[in-house]
């Protein structure tokens, strides 16, 4: 029984279906160079995702699919796979996973034949209530083929009764709850959608006759496209014979971005709310320089995640800016490694102390978050194995306490530090001499303080708040059964 139960546990382990993925997606229509275009846009967008990537394209009559694990780059570059997609319209994904199953079925865009017609689905962001979805979907008779929450979208598009694909889309959008953008590929169109509290990202932009939607303006950019505007907060927007058209199916709402796409997520170079996320960073680190309390010799970045917020820092307390740590670009971002394991490994791997401009020197040292301590532990030794006397560590957001569910990969709240820990707690781990975090009004004002009308724009801020904009319900749940079923499912498959 005992065996019975690890193996369980061990299947669990593969077939999670909490799959935490902060993707990006791309989708441009009516060009002779789709998939091309395609594949620049999610070579700009690879940040969002490097475990994997596809390209679905549509000719008018046919539907073409390619997806790769690894990198656009090394995936997308030959002529002849890009010829292999045909068409004038094409959908296109970048994949970030750091649970669940990593094979080629996982990999998006996915493509369903629906009694209206082929659809192709690309996602960023998780849902809330998947777990609950895919239960009675499969209660229904509906076999899954993936472990993604995005298969649940498809399905509930092809199971609707309403007879136009964009009644479905609308059908299966009612549906499903957290946060959410997508890019869709109908036989007549191209559909973008953004989740009623907008808080995943899905800006529009325009190329000659094309429109394109992706996730970040800097894919509008790699491609020499104009930037329209964002996708609205749980609007739909239809690209139909080269018109756009806007469904706005819910209620209207405050717009609820989340707050983390400013702090870490986002390219610097995109455009968020009017300003680029590094103008924002730099203003998170003038923020956290107004509630500092100590002088230094230097300030440091953690390369490249903090490089924004501690120009800001340093600029504002005037205390010179100093490069003391090197990073080595040919490795991804540590948390794509899955294991805390390879992790640790991972920050090593990546940085390394630049002595001469930290010998004897005391140093701020300024990050844009910090998560399970990993990298400011690694840095605040290799900082004082290297010769600094002092080491003092500025994080450029508020203590993250509590999980996220909406796609971005934010660990449970056991692995979390500042949920489990008090600062001075969290120093003595991280061995530096002093820690200090921006507040949530610092916060609100680098992003946020609308001098026009003197308010505060609401953001997705649960991470250091625990105001969930939408309930996590299969959290709160009878999730187990569920996921028991589900992994009867994938095991049997
Ligand atoms: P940790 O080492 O666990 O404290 O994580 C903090 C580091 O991870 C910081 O340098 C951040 O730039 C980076 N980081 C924060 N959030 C994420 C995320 N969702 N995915 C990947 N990296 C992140």
């Amino acid at each position: 029984m005992k065996k019975h139960i690890k193996n369980l546990k061990k299947k669990l382990k593969i077939f999670d279906p909490k799959l935490k993925e902060e993707c990006g997606i791309f989708g441009i229509s009516n060009t002779k160079d789709a998939s091309a275009l395609t594949a620049l846009g999610l070579h700009a967008l690879q940040h969002r995702g490097q475990e994997g990537c596809g390209i679905v394209t549509f000719d008018g009559k046919q539907y073409f699919s390619e997806k790769r694990f690894g990198l656009v780059g090394d995936n997308f570059n030959k002529e002849k796979v890009l010829k292999k997609l045909k068409g004038d319209y094409a959908i296109g994904h970048n994949r970030y996973s750091t649970t669940g199953e990593n094979t080629l079925r996982n990999i998006q865009p996915f493509f369903a034949d629906t009694n209206a017609g082929g659809i192709g689905v690309a996602h960023n962001g998780n849902l809330t209530n998947s777990i609950s979805l895919r239960k009675k979907l499969v209660d229904e008779g509906a076999i899954f083929y993936t472990t993604s929450d995005t298969e649940t979208i498809v399905q509930l598009i092809a199971k609707s009764k309403r007879a136009k694909t964009i009644d479905k889309i609308v059908d299966a959008i009612f549906q499903i709850q957290g946060g959410y953008a997508l890019v869709m590929l109908t036989q007549t169109s191209l559909v973008g959608v953004r989740d009623p509290f907008g808080i995943r990202p899905l800006v529009i932009g325009k190329l000659k006759n094309s429109y394109v939607l992706a996730s970040e303006t800097c894919a509008l950019d790699i491609i020499g496209a104009k930037f329209i505007r964002e996708v609205e907060n749980g609007e739909i927007v239809l690209i139909e014979n080269n018109e756009l058209k806007s469904i706005k199916p819910f209620p209207p709402r405050k717009v609820r971005p989340c707050v983390f796409e400013y702090i870490y997520f986002a390219r610097p170079d995109s455009m968020l709310d009017g300003k680029t996320a590094y103008e924002h960073r730099k203003n998170l680190g003038s923020e956290l320089a107004k509630e500092n309390d100590i002088d230094a010799d230097i300030v440091v970045p953690v390369p490249d995640s903090g490089n924004a917020a501690a120009l800001g820092f340093a600029q504002s307390l005037k205390v010179k800016f100093e490069l003391g740590l090197v990073r080595n670009h040919y490795v991804g971002r540590t948390f794509i490694e899955p294991s805390q394991k390879i992790r640790s490994l991972g920050v090593k791997l990546k940085l390394n102390a630049n002595q001469s401009t930290i010998q004897d020197k005391k140093i701020i040292l300024v990050d844009d978050s910090l998560v399970r301590g990993t990298t400011s532990h690694k840095i605040v030794k290799m900082l004082y194995d290297a010769g600094a006397k002092e080491v003092h560590v500025r994080i450029a957001c508020p203590e993250i306490r509590f999980p996220d569910f909406y796609g971005v990969d934010t660990p449970t709240k056991k692995e979390l530090l500042a949920a489990n820990k008090s600062n001075s707690e969290i120093c003595d781990y991280i061995g530096a001499k002093s820690l200090k975090f921006l507040s949530v009004n610092g916060m609100y004002r680098a992003i946020g303080f609308d001098k026009r009308n003197e308010t505060y724009p609401e953001l997705t801020d649960h991470y250091f708040t625990g105001d969930y904009p939408v309930k996590p319900i299969d959290e709160l749940g009878d999730s187990k059964i569920t996921q028991l079923s589900l992994l009867n499912t994938a095991s049997n498959n």
